[in-house]
Order: structure tokens, then sequence, then C-alpha cells
């Protein structure tokens, strides 16, 4: 699997059944020893909407020593995925229509979904990060999303929250930025 992203087929030939496999952990850190960041495997996009690849609990998990320090590897993650992942109304939706990202549903924007795009930066963008699935397709909304989190200046990634990229410090462009832009078109 690549590490960057569950592949369409593999989402569905798991029929997006993921739960959090603490014994699959346990093979990864048998000895309590680090696991090299290639087999965590996250998974970078969230049924809502949300980059979960430029969340911190994400970026903290491929830091992890140990099982115990995992946080989040992504919302569709077989390792770890959230802790309320089996309370999740959308993700169980998203699960039963085998898609990955509800931008890929005939029924986007459906009426779970604007209760979910609130005014805090990470959770607003949802909405056009989904319509820019539905517009765009997975795999290329991907691909700007993994370019979008990259800092210009040294080439490292940073996330939702930062205010400048915490490798070089150089000027990146926020949620909070991204998201008032995306407001203001709207109006
Ligand atoms: S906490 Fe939520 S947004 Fe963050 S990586 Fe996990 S599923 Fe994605
Ligand atoms: S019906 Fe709504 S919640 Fe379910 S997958 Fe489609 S857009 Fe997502
Ligand atoms: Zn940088």
């Amino acid at each position: 699997m690549s590490r960057v992203q569950m592949s369409r087929r593999q989402f569905l030939a798991t029929g997006g059944a993921v739960a959090c496999a603490c014994c699959a952990c346990r093979g990864v850190y048998g000895a309590v020893v680090a696991a090299p960041a290639t087999d965590l495997q996250p998974a970078l996009v969230a049924a809502c909407g949300i980059y979960c690849g430029a969340c911190p609990a994400l970026v903290a998990s491929l830091k992890a020593k140990t099982h115990s320090d995992l946080k989040c590897l992504g919302c569709w993650s077989p390792k770890k995925p959230p802790s309320y992942a089996p309370k999740c109304a959308v993700r169980k939706c998203a699960k039963l229509k085998k898609v990955q990202s509800c931008g890929e549903c005939k029924s986007y924007p459906c009426k779970l979904l604007p209760p979910l795009f609130n005014d805090k930066p990470k959770y607003g963008l949802r909405e056009k990060y989904l319509n820019a699935v539905r517009d765009q397709g997975l795999e290329p909304w991907l691909a700007g999303q993994k370019k979008r989190w990259t800092c210009e200046k040294c080439g490292k990634s940073f996330g939702y929250g930062d205010k400048q990229c915490p490798a070089c410090g150089g000027k990146v462009l926020t949620d909070a930025e991204e998201f008032a832009e995306f407001k203001q078109k709207k109006t």
C-alpha cells in the first residue's frame, strides 16, 4: 500500500471496514521500539472533507515511538482510526456508500454535512475541500493538497493551525487565511 494513501481499490477491498486494529499495531510496535514511519500507512482523506495529512494528530503519530503515542493515522486508517470513528454518522454513511470522501457521493451535499461546516478554519474548509473532490476527483485533489501543505521555501510539510513553516519559519498560507478567502468568495 502506498505510504501516502490507500487506493480506491484497496479501500473497496476492505469494504471501508477499518477498526482500531491494536493487534496489528502490536505487530508494528512488538518490542515497543520505534517503527519506521513507512509501516504506518497514513490515510490522508477524511470522509467529511478534512485533509488528514495536515492534521496535527496524524503528524504527531508519524513521529510516534510507541503504540501508546499513536493518536490517529487518518479517518480510514486500518491501524489507528480516530477514536470517534464508530460514532461518526458521516463516516458510517460513507463506508456504506463505499466512498472515501463525501465529495465522491452522488448525494453530496446531503443534510448531514452543513452542520459540520462551522466557523473554525479546519472544519469550515471541509466545504471547500469536498466541493473540490466533487469537481476534480479524489486523486487530483489529494495531489493538490500535498502541494498546498508543503512549504515553498524549504519543501517540508506544515499543517492546520501552523502560522509559519515549523521547519524554516517561512511564510505559509495558513488555514485561517484560506478559510477567510473562501468565505469572502461565497458572499
Ligand atoms: S483526528 Fe480526524 S482529521 Fe485528524 S487525522 Fe484523525 S481522522 Fe483525520
Ligand atoms: S449521503 Fe451524505 S454523508 Fe453519506 S456519503 Fe453521501 S454525502 Fe456523505
Ligand atoms: Zn519551510
